[in-house]
């Protein structure tokens, strides 16, 4: 039995004459068909949004983060469902789809409770001067594959709290738990204020083109990404742009390798490697270099790869074929290139887009499975022995977005640490994003931020109220 999902447009279901197929990665069966949006439903949302944005930027804030946060309660109320659509749709296990979602309800609390700041920079016998943050308008919201929930109100909660209306599309690899949401949300917000649309290829070019969109805020790769920048030039849209990354983790002799290794195998091959801040390449001193990579193989041969519905799965499928050739095929490369493998390597064809959880052991660092955003179970294990010369390594990359270093002396971690060019350092930690801290990539991983306050503010624009004190008189009533 398959499900079907609609569009939200103004409050309201809407379909479309044409479907796309929603895929189960694991099985590869089509689990629901989703409305394929054009022109015409995108011109729709964009009304209503403009519509409705007179009347929801002038509701007081503090309404306007009840609203928000009630759609957080009922995403939270809808758990169970909403986590067995991710599972179904995105392929990862039971758990890691309660967090997406329970991380999408997270934002919209989240920012359901934060301030708009008015900053009161002068306040002389002269003027008073103000620092108001005004919405910017109507917000294009196009949300990526990997955490379908969780990056979706990443964005959709952040704008309405400022005061903007919201066309979010997912991506059309997983559109039908953020449809869902956008059901929950009739019943909740204002119609108009939070429209969701799916649609295939034509959709986001034609939302980062539209001149009734004021803001773009993407999550994808650069490459996209770039192309989202080209576009939404013509009309000067405001641009937060969350991109790709290949994020280097660094390794420190003195660690305890029996501590360190699972904590960074998990940073790399969590959400099966499709975590833009996940470890891509992994630098282990040359010490430690032999213990650390046998750890991190018996992990990788241990583990249990399979459907995120089945009990025990620890990692799920690649969730869209294109990305599951992509990866193969950079497992192919190192192969014909006569790299050796710790773990993995062997690749079957279906059913379903599964590849072994592959660690490449010291490969060149020109080779394609270095320099390349794999994005999937696939790690290169690296040898250093020279402090600076591994530091140029991790920094010879276009992308910025994260970066870790591991050491038991801490304060030696976080001095290397500061000449990592990334937005996102960790010290003896995996990756996170943190509610009270920008998240954002240096480089070619973005432009702008999201979360934190930093987040908010990217959603409005700076109002620079002028009072002067000088009398003007009165007209005698
Ligand atoms: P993608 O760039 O293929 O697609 C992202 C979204 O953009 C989808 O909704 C897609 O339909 C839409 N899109 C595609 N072409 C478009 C165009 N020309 N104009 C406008 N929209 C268009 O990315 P993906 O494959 O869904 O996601 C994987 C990538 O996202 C990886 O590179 C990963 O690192 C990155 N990512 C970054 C972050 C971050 O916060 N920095 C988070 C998650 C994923």
């Amino acid at each position: 039995m398959t499900a079907s999902f609609t569009a939200t447009i103004d409050g309201k279901s809407v379909d479309t004459h044409d479907h796309l197929e929603v895929i189960n990665p694991a099985t590869e069966e089509v689990i629901g068909h989703a409305p394929d949006c054009g022109e015409e439903e995108l011109d729709a949302a964009v009304a209503a949004a403009q519509g409705a944005l007179p009347g929801w930027r002038a509701t007081p804030l503090a309404e306007r983060q009840a609203l928000v946060r009630a759609l957080g309660d009922a995403i939270a109320a809808h758990h169970d469902e909403l986590m067995r659509l991710v599972t179904a749709e995105q392929g990862k296990p039971f758990a890691d789809a309660t967090a997406d979602v329970m991380g999408g309800a997270a934002w919209c609390g989240i920012y359901g409770s934060m301030e708009l700041p008015v900053a009161v920079v002068e306040d002389s016998p002269e003027r008073r001067v103000e620092v108001r943050r005004a919405p910017i308008g109507v917000v294009g919201a196009i949300a990526p594959w990997n955490f379908p929930v969780m990056l979706a109100m990443l964005k959709a909660a952040p704008a309405m709290v400022a005061g903007n209306t919201v066309v979010l599309k997912p991506s059309p690899f997983t559109p039908a738990a953020t449809l869902r949401i956008g059901e929950l949300a009739r019943e909740i917000l204002p119609p108009g204020v939070l429209n969701v649309i799916s649609g295939g290829d034509r959709l986001g070019p034609l939302m980062t083109s539209h001149p009734g969109i004021d803001k773009i805020s993407f999550t994808g790769s650069t490459a996209t990404g770039r192309r989202v920048m080209e576009s939404a030039s013509a009309s000067l849209k405001r641009l937060t742009l969350e991109l790709g990354g290949n994020d280097a983790a660094i390794v420190l002799p003195d660690v305890d390798v029996d501590v360190v290794a699972p904590q960074l195998f998990a940073a790399a091959f969590g959400n099966t490697g499709q975590i833009c801040l996940a470890v891509k390449r992994l630098y282990v001193h040359a010490d430690i270099y032999d213990r650390f990579a046998a750890t991190m193989a018996n992990l990788a041969k241990s583990a249990k790869v399979g459907d995120g519905s089945e009990q025990g799965t620890q990692f799920g499928p690649m969730q869209n074929k294109p990305q599951y050739l992509r990866v193969k095929a950079l497992i192919e490369d190192s192969k014909s290139s006569g790299h050796a493998f710790l773990a993995g390597g062997e690749t079957t064809d279906g059913p379903g887009y599964f590849l072994p959880l592959t660690i490449v052991d010291n490969p060149p660092e020109t080779s394609r499975v270095v320099q390349e955003e794999q994005f999937g179970p696939l790690l290169p294990l690296l040898k250093w022995t020279d402090v600076d010369d591994v530091v140029a390594r991790a920094n010879q990359t276009e992308y910025g977005l994260g970066a870790q270093v591991w050491g038991a002396d801490a304060e030696w971690a976080t001095e290397i640490g500061a000449r990592l060019e990334a937005g996102n350092v960790f010290i003896n930690q995996p990756q996170t994003i943190l509610p009270n801290a920008p998240f954002g990539g240096h480089k070619s991983s973005g432009i702008g931020s999201e979360s934190s306050l930093e987040g908010l503010l990217s959603y409005t624009n700076p109002q620079t109220v002028v009072i002067s004190k000088a009398p003007v008189g009165a007209t005698a009533a």
